[in-house]
């Protein structure tokens, strides 16, 4: 039996999407490389954004055109979008069979074994209580893996950001207990595991009893064949002063951090109940400078939020050339169902949050590409992941998160691939960095 997953949205969700191979893999499935020779598809979805709602609802239907050559292969509609339809979605999408929320992965073997035996089709939804083992941990898996692991601190989410149907799909805040952590961290490295990305919506606000995050990062740096540590995504709010006096004091954790700011205008960050000023971004980045001057800082913007007028964004845009991002995912507000916000008229036209959107890409293309420029000539350490660009290159990412494709001296890319390397940069390029082996 060969199982096929296809992902969409954020890493939480390519790394559930690992963890649900793992299960499946466990309970004797095999990887397909392609939807054509799987028995089992799942679709990995994601609802943040209505766009995002869609793709998963017509991935699912496209998938299910399998069917039609053989009738024995089952499509499973599994994270966001399922926790949020739950059996509508076969209303939705009728060539599906299984709907599996977030929180219950382990039991889609036996949901499959059931639907195989019996017929029909199965639900399961709803959220755990974050006990121990309600978090999916990485098994020993006898193999080298990847350099770069995510690793799960917590999970769900228990702001109430006024936009967000992130609470409603994934369940309140739950922290992972500190020794699991742990635990699978020294599996990864174990492994070959060389950068960890810890991982929760919140991150941030990670606690274990009187352990905090800042607490948890030491403990982490303290890996000794551990090289690069990350999280994501962290929220301002939590941005406590331990956290920020990690960034340059410890060996592993590097110098960039995705640090969602949404809006620069007081007003609308009220409004959309992130509990933060703008004042108060712009004091957590110049804190996170004075420890580490060269840290490399991103973000996510939402235009067009209820009520959002010119001079709310442009306090964005002001804010954006402060703090110097070099890098930014952007969207257009969409009214997303059951949030406080669907309360709210839609009011920005169309038009408007286009030009917004265009304006946000047109300041940050500018400001990546000058943080992109600043690495002309340095010598930066890579973590190789594969095969470059252009043929005789390898590529990889800097403690700084940007993508470098360069040429190695003497080795093959086969024995980089997981190393860390020097490499030159002689070139920067649209989104990325090229150079040679330092
Ligand atoms: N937990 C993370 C983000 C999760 S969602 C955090 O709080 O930062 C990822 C991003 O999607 C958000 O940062 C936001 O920019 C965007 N987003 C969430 N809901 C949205 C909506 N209704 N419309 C447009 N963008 C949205
Ligand atoms: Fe959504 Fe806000 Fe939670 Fe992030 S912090 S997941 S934006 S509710």
């Amino acid at each position: 039996m060969k199982l096929f997953v296809r992902t969409f949205g954020c890493q939480m969700n390519v790394h559930d999407s690992e963890r649900i191979e793992e299960i499946m893999v466990r309970a004797g499935y095999e990887l397909a490389l392609s939807p054509a020779e799987a028995d089992v598809l799942v679709v990995n979805s994601c609802t943040v954004r209505e766009k995002a709602w869609h793709k998963a609802i017509s991935e699912a239907g496209r998938l299910g055109i399998q069917k039609r050559r053989r009738k024995e292969v089952l499509v499973v509609v599994a994270g966001c979008v399922a926790e949020q339809e739950k059996e509508r979605v076969w209303k939705l999408v009728p060539v599906v069979d299984l709907v599996v929320g977030p929180d219950r992965y382990k039991e889609l073997p036996a949901m499959v074994e059931e639907v195989r035996r019996e017929g029909g089709r199965a639900a399961r939804h709803g959220f755990d209580a974050g006990q121990p083992g309600d978090f999916l941990s990485t098994h020993a898996s006898g193999k080298r893996r990847a350099a770069s692991a995510f690793l799960t601190v917590m999970k769900g989410c228990s702001e109430q950001c006024s936009y967000c149907i992130v609470p409603s799909v994934r369940g309140p805040r739950r922290s992972r207990p500190s020794v699991d952590i742990l635990g699978e961290a020294a599996l990864l490295v174990s492994e070959g595991a060389r950068e960890l990305t810890l991982l929760g919506q919140t991150v941030n606000s990670y606690r274990d009893g009187e352990l905090t995050f800042g607490r948890l990062l030491r403990e982490m740096d303290q890996l000794t064949l551990l090289q690069r540590l990350r999280f994501t995504s962290p929220h301002p709010r939590f941005m406590t002063q331990e956290v920020i006096d990690c960034f340059g004091a410890l060996r592993t954790l590097c110098e960039s951090l995705h640090l969602p700011v949404q809006s620069g205008s007081d007003a609308v960050l009220a409004r959309m109940k992130r509990r933060y000023t703008a004042e108060h971004y712009r004091q957590v980045a110049q804190g996170l400078r004075r420890g580490c001057e060269d840290i490399s800082l991103t973000t996510d913007i939402i235009v067009g939020y209820p009520g959002e007028t010119d001079a709310d964004f442009h306090e964005t845009l002001r804010l954006i050339e402060e703090v110097g991002f070099a890098g930014a995912f952007s969207f257009k507000y969409s009214t997303r169902p059951g949030t406080p916000a669907a309360a709210l008229e839609d009011d920005v036209p169309e038009q408007v949050k286009a030009e917004r959107l265009a304006k946000v890409h047109e300041v940050i293309e500018r400001l990546s590409a000058s943080a992109r420029a600043l690495e002309i000539g340095r010598t930066v350490e890579v973590l190789v992941e594969g095969k470059g660009r252009n043929a005789g290159q390898v590529t990889g990412r800097t403690r700084k998160n940007q993508i470098v494709n360069f040429v190695p001296k003497q080795r093959t890319v086969e024995e980089l691939i997981g190393q860390l390397v020097w490499a030159k940069v002689r070139q920067a390029l649209p989104h990325s960095l090229e150079g040679e082996e330092a």
